[in-house]
């Protein structure tokens, strides 16, 4: 199937003139370590959905994404793994040659549909569900994103190691798109003295918040550490950028050897590295970034 190491072999501490100078310590959780495709956050969200779709005897997974999708990438590869179908609706319109990681999905087996971006829009309507059953015949569904309350379940387990882990996290950090991967760290860090911050990446990104408590209820969860997503470092938008994004991600890569990307990772450490310059942490925090992966 598909194994993983003990995560808290994936942390690496990270030097830097700024956190002496501001008294933090960085640490980094490497889950863009753990495969190339199913990289990051994408194998946590999906293992209850996969392990659900099997006991309940589908055959078949559909889920929802954008040509870029790292979550296409990973259901393609995942689905491969657990021996079911895949079928990955695509928002737009098909572009030849297909881009790597359609490509990579396809390859993989995911038979690929496009929808018109007001066809998409119908994606969470259950009308519309079943006119994609009485096409593609049954099959387990799973969102765009990848969350939904069983995403939770699997993302609450990224941080287990918590507990017996020597260095106490002040803080842990993370990016948000549809905050899957917030809510689980939320969950799992309930009564701790550990503040989770989450970087959104989507410009005018406040209804996260709604999405995420959206997300919890649905999963009946009432005990969830309180968070807080910075909404000033979308640089745009969603897959939007900024010369000085750019710069920042090619300094970082170039002092840590780390690799980060624009859409996700490259604006979570822009932002924590902005927020420890203005003094956002108090001296002496620890501080956990996750690295959601979505390197290509
Ligand atoms: C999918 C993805 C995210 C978004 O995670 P959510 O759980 O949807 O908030 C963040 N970072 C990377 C690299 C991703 O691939």
């Amino acid at each position: 199937m598909f194994s993983i190491p003990p995560l808290e072999t994936l942390i690496e501490r990270l030097e830097n003139p700024l956190f002496v100078e501001k008294g933090v310590s960085l640490y980094v959780l490497r889950l863009d370590k753990l495969d190339k495709y199913i990289s990051g956050n994408k194998w946590f969200k999906l293992k209850y959905n996969l392990l659900e779709a099997q006991k309940k005897g589908f055959q078949k997974i559909l889920t929802f994404g954008g040509a870029f999708s790292n979550h296409i990438v990973a259901t393609a590869s995942a689905g491969k793994l657990f021996n079911l179908e895949t079928i990955g609706i695509i928002r737009g319109e098909e572009i030849l040659p297909l881009n790597p990681r359609l490509q990579f999905a396809q390859d993989s087996g995911m038979a690929l549909h496009y929808l018109d971006r007001e066809q998409y829009r119908e994606k969470t309507n259950p009308l519309f569900i079943e006119t994609l059953k009485e096409q593609f015949g049954d099959f387990y569904l799973i969102p765009e994103g990848g969350s939904n309350a069983l995403a939770i379940a699997g993302t609450a387990e990224i941080l287990s190691f918590l507990p017996e882990y020597p260095v106490h996290f002040d803080a842990v950090c993370t990016c948000v798109g549809t905050a899957g991967t917030l809510t689980g760290l939320a969950v799992s860090l309930f009564n701790t003295q550990t503040q989770l911050i989450g970087i959104a990446t989507l410009k005018n990104a406040s209804f996260l918040y709604d999405e995420a408590y959206k997300l919890l209820e649905s999963g009946q969860y009432t005990q969830y550490q309180d968070f807080n997503i910075l909404l000033d470092y979308h640089f745009g938008g969603y897959a939007k950028s900024k010369p000085a994004l750019l710069q920042f991600i090619e300094t970082f890569e170039q002092q840590h050897s780390i690799s980060i990307e624009p859409v996700y990772t490259g604006k979570l450490f822009y932002g924590i590295f902005d927020s420890i310059k203005k003094g956002f942490f108090k001296p002496s925090s620890n501080i956990l970034v996750i690295h959601c992966g979505g390197i290509f």
